[in-house]
């Protein structure tokens, strides 16, 4: 839950507020007696001492600021707190003048973090804002390397086509030609017949006029020019002859190459390259770039227990004898911070009075001189149903309370070795609000429907770890 608003806040200050406001959250139950928040208290501080090993400050920041808000402003005004033992008020008042500078120290450290992560990502977004410009700065290159190959070539195409149309003219004029050619000789022909024809008649000679004003428009004894080259007189094609090529300035080409349907039939009209602007990809934009520290408690809310079978293997062994005699036992479930999870790593079976439905610890400091030396933190309880089969009891239920409402993953382990069952059970929320406001004792009528209690859905047995027992009874 604090996970994910944590993660929608993107200013260091406000993020760093966030988890202390988190871990300002406590509330004292007045039904639970100081002793247990004392020793509560003693396992938030081992807690966050695991949660600082691991690399894991949110965690630790939010616990410490839980343990000063507890200690300094809730637990006080407990009903039972004045009787409480004066040796661990001083004991607390202690460790929350240590706690004090750690809390501060760890905001800092904090805040130093997010301020880093926080420029971090602002250096990223301007190498991806810069690297967005450059691909649009090469594109916008490419196309006009492409608008310039395209006039390259329709200018190219416009040569060729003047070509053609030379080789076409050329092409006509000798034609032409040929055909002055044959007309020349068909003339000479038939002036050879003529004379041939006249010389054979009456003998006298004639001069073509044709010829001699050839004779007189030349001078006489000048020699006769060449009669110039027909093929500039060619009728209709006068114009064309003066300049054959149809020229098309480059202006006028770029002109037609951007009015694409408009072009001349022999120019091609090529369509422009297609092109569109790029548009920036917003979903590599990360908006929620802090994710990348993870939810501050690794966990999302509720973190997996980590049960060894051997726990259970262990426990129905040791307590036999009192089984035998219809007798409970109890055992405490203790453990460590492992990762994302808690693992229960120790069975600690405290001196105890039981009897054929209940069974009360005995000696508590043992349990907290234990745990203190090999710092173990509190994951649930334990205990044997001789007779019955595995439920939580009302009085279960009243004693597993206190448990939950210390730590939300606390679970309580029933086994019954005469109906050889094993149930791992949790309060429901309606169990938790039933049960916290029922002041009842002893052994009494609670409603099953609804549930109160449940199997624990985070609770993860497993074959591969195994655990260590102490057993305090005498
Ligand atoms: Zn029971
Ligand atoms: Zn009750």
């Amino acid at each position: 839950m604090a996970g994910s608003s944590l993660a929608n806040i993107h200013d260091p200050t406000k993020k760093v507020r966030a988890l202390a406001d988190y871990g300002s959250q406590v509330e004292v139950d007045k039904t639970i007696s100081p002793k247990l928040y004392f020793r509560s208290g003693r396992e938030m501080l081992r807690m966050a001492n695991m949660y600082c090993d691991e690399g894991n400050m949110e965690s630790a920041f939010i616990l410490y600021s839980k343990f000063i808000t507890l200690f300094v402003e809730k637990l006080p005004s407990h009903p039972d707190f004045k009787s409480s033992p004066p040796n661990d008020v001083q004991d607390f008042k202690r460790k929350v003048k240590k706690v004090f500078p750690l809390a501060e120290e760890i905001k800092s450290q904090l805040k130093k973090k997010y301020i880093e992560e926080e420029q971090k990502w602002q250096a990223e977004e301007q190498k991806r804002q810069e690297q967005l410009a450059r691909e649009e700065e090469q594109q916008r290159k490419e196309k006009e390397e492409q608008i310039k190959k395209d006039e390259e070539m329709a200018r190219q195409m416009q040569t060729e086509a003047e070509e053609r149309w030379m080789k076409e003219q050329e092409n006509k004029y000798k034609h032409l030609q040929q055909q002055e050619a044959e007309r020349i000789a068909a003339e000479k022909r038939r002036k050879e017949e003529e004379e041939a024809s006249s010389s054979m008649g009456a003998g006298v000679m004639l001069i073509p006029a044709d010829i001699s004003g050839v004779v007189s428009d030349t001078g006489g004894d000048l020699p006769s020019a060449p009669t110039p080259a027909p093929r500039t007189v060619v009728p209709g094609t006068a114009d064309q002859s003066v300049s054959p090529v149809p020229r098309i300035p480059d202006r006028e080409l770029k002109k037609h190459l951007s009015i694409t349907d408009q072009g001349p039939e022999d120019v091609p009209s090529l369509p422009p390259p297609a092109y569109s602007p790029p548009i920036p990809d917003r979903s590599t934009k990360p908006a929620d770039h802090f994710m990348s520290t993870g939810p501050f408690d690794g966990s999302g809310g509720i973190r997996d227990v980590v049960v060894p079978v051997e726990l259970m293997e262990k426990f129905v062994k040791v307590s036999h004898g009192s089984t035998l005699k219809n007798v409970e036992t109890m055992g405490i479930l203790c453990g460590k911070v492992a990762g994302a999870a808690f693992k229960i790593t120790h069975l600690f079976i405290p001196n105890q009075s039981g009897t054929p439905d209940s069974c009360d610890m005995k000696n508590e400091e043992e349990l907290i001189f234990y745990q203190d030396k090999y710092d173990l933190i509190t994951f649930g309880w334990i205990h044997t149903h001789p007779t019955q089969t595995a439920f939580l009891s009302s009085v279960d239920m009243h004693t597993h309370f206190a448990y939950q409402k210390m730590l939300p993953e606390a679970i309580a382990i029933v086994c019954s070795p005469k109906y050889q069952e094993t149930g791992v059970f949790s309060l429901s929320d309606l169990g938790l609000e039933v049960i916290g406001n029922c002041r009842e004792k002893g052994f009494h009528y609670h409603s099953k429907e609804p549930p109160l209690f449940v199997s624990s859905s985070h609770a993860r047995t497993v074959t591969s770890e195994s655990i260590t027992l102490t057993d305090m009874r005498k």
